[in-house]
């Protein structure tokens, strides 16, 4: 086999595609599954298609394109830039938008070909990624509905990403307090409410979504099995789907601190040295052009990631519980910032079991 290797395991997925689905329909709400951590693989969509996703998010156009189901509604997550409106009409059915010029360029693009796109408006309630102010939400819909090429179909927003803001039921009430006041102001139906993503899920278990919201999209709590906000297990969903396996190339004892006069590291910092006296230590080819260290845990407790450059991972394995040999392959767990660099890594081999 090539290392470094992904595994991903496709009955783990599917297990929680179904759980996360299962819950979303039991509170009421529609998901959309978001596919851009895994570049949209189509072995891995395919299994979404199976288990009956219809809805699909990604921030990318490329992998959008590879998202080619009948029947399925693909959204633009990440809002579009000027450059790419020609495409994103043509390869997204649904764009979440926040920029009155945007959706003028998207309007445009979509009367060239005869479509009508259709536009989530983004609201931001404190998390200060992207949207509109929540108070400023009604007068933008009403420069929307004059654009002939466009369908506002909703509204959505983003938390637990740039302020970390965790979704509640005071912040989520804004977002239906807005659509109301526009469904009375312009007489515009909103079916889909979208509040959040996998920071949003802990409203689901404890059946506190408030009414109205009618989705979320949901990417690392299906690929890693855990929400966001609390950072907890999703009912018995499968903590993993993806582990990374990568090969020792070299097991020497050294001594813990470097010899020299000390200056930066490969990526220009200082590092402290603890002097923990000699230690065995293995050399992993697996470096920060594949995932960053500290974004993947090994499963052998024993050892201890130590440092890493752009191609080596340097790994303490002096109290390891077992003997390693040069050629030994060690297996990590992998968080959804591992996978998504993982992923994107064309070094990585991607194995589907
Ligand atoms: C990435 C993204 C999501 C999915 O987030 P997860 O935390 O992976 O569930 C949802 N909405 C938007 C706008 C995103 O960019």
């Amino acid at each position: 086999m090539k290392y470094p290797a992904l595994v991903i395991h496709k009955e783990h997925l599917k297990q929680n595609i179904a759980i996360i689905k299962n819950l979303c329909q039991e509170n009421g709400i529609s998901m959309t599954a978001v596919t851009k951590c895994i570049c949209s693989i189509p072995e891995l969509t395919q299994v979404y298609v199976d288990a009956g996703v219809t809805e699909f998010g990604d921030s990318r156009i490329e992998n959008l394109k590879k998202l080619s189901y009948a029947g399925i509604n693909r959204w633009l997550l990440r809002i579009p830039m000027h450059s790419e409106c020609a495409e994103v009409v043509r390869h997204a059915e649904i764009s979440c938008n926040s920029e009155i010029s945007t959706m003028e360029k998207l309007s445009e693009e979509a009367l060239k070909i005869n479509r009508r796109h259709k536009i989530i408006l983004m609201a931001d309630l404190g998390d200060l990624r992207e949207g509109v102010m929540v108070l400023e939400l009604p007068d933008y819909v009403e420069k929307i509905v004059a654009l002939k090429g466009i369908e506002l179909i909703g509204l959505g927003v983003n938390l637990n990403c740039y302020g970390g803001i965790i979704p509640t039921v005071e912040n989520l009430s804004q977002l239906l307090t807005a659509a109301n006041e526009i469904k009375s102001r312009y007489g515009v139906e909103l079916p889909i409410i979208s509040g959040g993503n996998s920071g949003s899920i802990h409203l689901l278990t404890s059946k506190t979504m408030p009414v109205g919201i009618t989705n979320i999209r949901v990417g690392e709590g299906i690929l890693i099995g855990c929400e966001t906000s609390y950072q907890q297990q999703v009912l018995n969903a499968n903590l993993d789907v993806f582990t990374l396996h990568a090969e020792i190339v070299e097991l020497k004892e050294k001594p813990s601190v470097p010899i020299g006069e000390s200056g930066l590291d490969a990526f220009g910092e200082k590092q402290i040295y603890p002097d923990r006296g000699m230690m065995k230590r293995a050399i992993v080819a697996c470096g920060r052009q594949d995932v960053s260290a500290d974004k993947i845990l090994p499963l052998d407790c024993s050892i201890e990631i130590i440092g890493q450059s752009s191609d080596h991972m340097i790994i303490d394995v002096t109290n390891a519980s077992k003997a390693y040999s040069v050629g030994d392959v060690l297996t990590f767990s992998t968080s959804y910032g591992a996978v998504l660099s993982l992923c994107t890594s064309e070094y990585v081999n991607k194995i589907l079991r």
